[in-house]
């Protein structure tokens, strides 16, 4: 017998009665069992609705949410919302017993009918999640980032089949953050356990989903790889959500040598490769951004702006007269 899909929804619509009707409309898709799926979109398209509706949180007004075959009980039907094999964390979720310590927050989650167990597990996920040293404070004592681990802790360490993701990171600083990706995509690895996230960070998705699934007005207009999805959007949308971009029309793109037929050209920064040239060039570094290991250069022409890339840091001063050589581009 074929095996039921893992998470799926097939033709589902929620629209929220107001001014303007909105939610997401017709979706379509399959949740892969043991992948990170990441949900992108512009703010108001419908992912947080996504989210909720694949957990049960709310019920469709059409079309289903299955898991494992069977239909996914919203929340008239059942006395606890949320499907018992997920677990999902916010930014919002505030569970978290701010005056009890970190190891007691975490194990109450379990149990205790086999305490030795629940020790064990106990410590297991905080040292997978990287804060066994955090086991003895108190959670009020934590940074918005830590507290952020042990709302993750406490959802994993039951072991849900699926875990939603939406905006968790929101508030955990750039540098906390990539640690705690690096230990959700570890824990997917050893476990098997299934991610659907939402994020608006490009660079978080990227680096984290094996999926990604990118929503425009309450509708799917690609998924993808990520990698080929960056390299190759379909559509100047998701181009846009990915990447900081040089967006073209004709007649700007024809001032870096390139003819379209279509609306819009895309550049993006890493394309572009410059020369500093001593003959007279229309291209003129307006400013010089220091990013640390790379910088961005923002040139201009006839009152035409383009960021590029530039890995060799100092070799540029503003006002260089620069030559471009566009590599790839992109038409829509
Ligand atoms: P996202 O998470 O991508 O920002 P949401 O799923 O939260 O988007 O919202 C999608 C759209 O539905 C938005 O236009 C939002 O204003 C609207 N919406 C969300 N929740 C409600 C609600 N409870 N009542 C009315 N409109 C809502
Ligand atoms: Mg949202």
């Amino acid at each position: 017998m074929l095996e039921a899909p893992f998470l799926q929804a097939i033709s589902v619509t929620k629209t929220y009665s107001g001014a303007e009707a909105s939610g997401i409309k017709n979706i379509s898709l399959d949740i892969e069992p043991g992948k990170i799926t990441a949900i992108i979109g512009q703010s108001g398209s419908g992912k947080s609705t996504l989210l909720r509706l694949l957990y049960g949180l709310m019920s469709p007004d059409e079309g289903t949410v299955n898991f494992k075959g069977e239909r996914i009980w919203g929340p008239e039907e059942k006395l606890i919302p949320g499907h018992d094999a997920m677990k999902m964390v916010t930014q919002h979720t505030n569970d978290l017993n701010l005056f009890a310590r970190v190891w007691d927050n975490v194990s109450a989650m379990l149990p205790s009918t086999n305490v030795k167990l629940k020790e064990e597990k106990t410590e297991e996920i905080l040292t997978q999640l990287n804060m066994i040293q955090l086991a003895k404070q108190r959670v009020a004592d934590l940074s918005g980032g830590e507290k952020q681990r042990v709302a993750i802790a406490r959802a994993i360490i039951t072991r849900p089949e699926v875990l939603l993701l939406d905006e968790p990171f929101n508030q955990v600083d750039a540098s906390f953050r990539e640690g705690l990706q690096h230990d959700i995509r570890q824990i997917v690895k050893e476990t098997g356990l299934t991610v659907v996230m939402v994020s608006h960070d490009p660079a978080e998705v990227l680096s984290m989903a094996d999926k990604l699934v990118v929503l425009n007005n309450g509708e799917i207009v690609e998924a993808g790889h990520p990698k080929s999805l960056y390299q190759n959007p379909l559509n100047l949308y998701t181009a846009e959500l990915l990447t900081n971009c040089n967006v073209l029309n004709a007649g700007e793109a024809r001032l870096c040598g390139i003819q379209t037929h279509k609306e819009y050209v895309v550049v993006y920064p890493e394309w572009i490769r410059i020369n500093k040239v001593l003959r007279t060039s229309n291209w003129r570094v307006q400013q010089v951004l220091f990013k640390g290991f790379y910088e961005d250069l923002i040139l201009e022409n006839n009152g035409v702006l383009l960021r590029v890339v530039n890995d060799e840091s100092g070799k540029y001063n503003e006002d260089d007269v620069v030559s471009l050589n566009i590599k790839k581009w992109l038409e829509y």
